[in-house]
């Protein structure tokens, strides 16, 4: 037997007592088993996302979520800025290529945070209609300064600011409606702690506004006719209703912690983290403004990333992330967003040491733990 962790970015670890409410015989959706459901949830996903605006909740994986904000705010031609400084960064371009857009592809290096500044230069230079970037890039462990990109944003009335915030809603502060962001896209399995499998986007007036007039074809993920049922309390088509009745149980667990508490955790985690892995004589792979939500780890010359990776995972039951593209062997990423705590660090902690030891690295045992069990001690 081996007992299993999932330190993933995604999916992440699904607590039980959302388990078991999902486990429940199943309700119809168009009854009143179910509309309370949504109509608490609603209102929920509002606290959630800090905005006033309707929330829609869609049946698909978080890129479904991404490929709705394109397709309701924008028309075939349109030129879009989209910035690229990670595996999601690219996802946001391709996709944008793929409806036929004007893509202006803003590359960032890898392990480094979007300048502002020269977003706000482009902009000036030639306006775009949107600007896609995402809150926080998993596949480097970095987090972009939305806060920012949205005051600048707000400055130019026909262009919108898109946040993929898949890995950054329910680990640190996004205010949605106070900074400008016009529509967010989040996702169930990452910090909502839920399996994979609802989308969520919210859209601010001012991209309603640029809905209104949008062309690109869009029949499933039509974010307007979404709204319309949401008010509602249902949804167009058949929602995922056990995964909504899960997220219920999520605000549950979440609502008592309050956004304040939330994010102090995960700040906290993370911190915890770095520290360890510092003081274990590995480097970070974000040079700039580490994300909250996971950290990347580069390994020493020599270790290969993917053998660190697949130990934790075989030896010991702890499914990190390796590097994707480039990265692969370089770096392995340890979530701690979502329904992660304490122990989940120590335990993460514990293991890499055990493994880079195992495999003949000078590591002392014990020494990353120690940081990290003084940061969490300390709260
Ligand atoms: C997980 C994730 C997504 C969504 O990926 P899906 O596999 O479609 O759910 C998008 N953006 C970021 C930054 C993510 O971490």
């Amino acid at each position: 037997m081996q007992k299993k962790y999932l330190l993933a970015p995604g999916p992440t670890a699904v607590p039980p007592e959302i388990l078991l409410a999902m486990a429940q015989p199943m309700v119809h959706h168009r009854s009143k088993d179910f509309e309370p459901i949504v109509a608490s949830v609603k209102e929920d996903l509002k606290w959630l996302f800090q905005t006033s605006q309707d929330v829609m909740i869609l049946a698909s994986s978080g890129t479904g979520g991404m490929e709705s904000a394109i397709a309701n705010v924008l028309s075939p031609g349109d030129r879009v800025i989209a910035i690229n400084g990670g595996k999601f960064g690219e996802r946001w371009v391709k996709m944008c290529q793929a409806y036929g857009l004007n893509v202006d592809e803003v590359k960032v290096e890898w392990g480094q945070a979007v300048d502002p500044a020269a977003i706000e230069q482009r902009l000036k230079r030639e306006p775009a209609r949107a600007v896609f970037v995402q809150a926080s890039e998993s596949s480097t462990g970095v987090a972009h300064d939305v806060k920012t990109l949205g005051a600048m944003v707000r400055n130019h009335p026909n262009t919108l600011l898109v946040v993929d915030a898949v890995s950054a809603m329910g680990v640190f502060d996004l205010k949605t409606d106070e900074w400008g962001l016009d529509v967010v896209v989040t996702g169930s399995q990452k910090a909502l702690m839920l399996p994979p499998g609802l989308a969520f986007v919210s859209l601010s007036e001012k991209a309603w506004g640029m809905a209104e007039k949008a062309t690109l074809p869009k029949f499933y993920f039509n974010l307007k006719r979404e709204r319309d049922n949401i008010r509602k309390n249902t949804t167009a088509y058949t929602p995922a209703i056990s995964l909504i009745i899960g997220l219920q149980k999520a605000f549950e667990l979440l609502k008592p912690e309050g956004l304040d508490g939330i994010f102090a955790r995960h700040r906290r985690l993370a911190r915890a983290t770095r520290e360890a892995m510092k003081a274990d004589g590995l480097e970070l792979f974000a040079k700039t403004s580490p994300s909250d939500a996971l950290t990347a780890v580069k390994t020493p010359e020599g270790v290969d990333a993917e053998a660190v990776y697949k130990a934790l995972r075989d030896r010991y039951g702890i499914t990190t992330a390796g590097g994707q593209d480039h990265l692969k062997g370089k770096i392995f990423r340890i979530s701690h967003m979502g329904y992660a705590d304490t122990f989940d660090v120590i335990t993460a902690v514990a293991a890499v040491e055990m493994v880079l030891k195992g495999m003949g690295h000078a590591v002392t045992l014990g020494k990353g733990v120690g940081v990290a069990q003084e940061i969490l001690l300390a709260k």
